[in-house]
């Protein structure tokens, strides 16, 4: 049985006055039956976590380098996001493969540093508009799947968030047919690669544009295990109610 899992990204916004919403979450969620969790940016991160701790709100990093430690300047290494508080982190989100060229084989070496951190590895596969207007959905996503997902994966450190990147951060949403499909392939491919064990015990999450008043149908989809919301987790007031729908899912 997969544990759901309500996922916020923060991305670059929020400053120590944000924890206030993170400290509304965390007494609104003293204890729940789905896995929550917050991505605030890197320097809130280990006040995020004092803010969390005792709740069911969990803290996770928005990237990590590849890296254990070394000339990296600006860089942040998964060990550093273990010693912030950080339980997971999200990577090969698409901003991070438009705004720094990440390619599939970036994600994955990432991947590799993050769970052998002992961090869940969040990884974020979509594809855009062209490529969904152009019949490609699956091509792309399976490619990005086998490109950034490495071998020898576990299902408990790992997530994988389908985000078409023509839904982030834009009011559109796929419809549940396709948001299905494309999810009843992820578990099909995990499958073929890492075996039906492994496979489906893999949580797959569903993010672009999650609203508290889209939250329920989407989380009654075949195989959407939880959502990774960019701006309804910002406020609590938005958030809480995309959990409560997950809880009731
Ligand atoms: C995201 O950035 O991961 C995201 C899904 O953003 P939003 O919910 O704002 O579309």
């Amino acid at each position: 049985m997969r544990r759901k899992l309500a996922a916020g990204n923060w991305k670059m916004n929020g400053t120590g006055d944000s924890l206030s919403e993170l400290s509304a979450l965390a007494e609104g969620h003293p204890s729940a039956s789905v896995d929550i969790l917050i991505c605030p940016p890197a320097p809130l991160l280990s006040r995020a976590a004092a803010v969390a701790s005792g709740s069911a709100v969990t803290v996770g990093g928005q990237d990590c380098h590849a890296a254990a430690s070394g000339a990296h300047t600006g860089d942040i290494s998964a060990a550093m996001l273990v010693d912030a508080g950080a339980g997971s982190v999200i990577l090969g989100h698409s901003e991070r493969r438009q705004d720094h060229g990440e390619s599939d084989g970036d994600v994955r070496t990432k991947t590799e540093a993050a769970t052998a951190a002992g961090l869940i590895a969040i990884v974020c596969v979509g594809e855009s508009l062209d490529q969904r207007e152009d019949g490609q959905t699956l091509d792309v996503i399976g490619a990005q799947m086998e490109g950034s997902v490495p071998d020898g994966m576990t299902a408990d450190r790992l997530v994988i968030a389908y985000e078409p990147i023509w839904a982030i951060g834009t009011g559109k949403v796929p419809t549940l047919e396709q948001i299905g499909e494309v999810h009843d392939f992820m578990r099909e491919r995990l499958t073929a690669r890492f075996g039906e064990a492994t496979a489906s015990g893999v949580r797959l999450l569903y993010g672009g544009s999650v609203k508290p008043s889209n939250a329920t149908e989407i989380f009654a989809v075949s195989n959407v295990d939880g959502a990774l919301v960019g701006g309804a987790s910002l406020k609590a007031a938005d958030f809480s109610p995309i959990i409560a729908a997950l809880e009731s899912a």
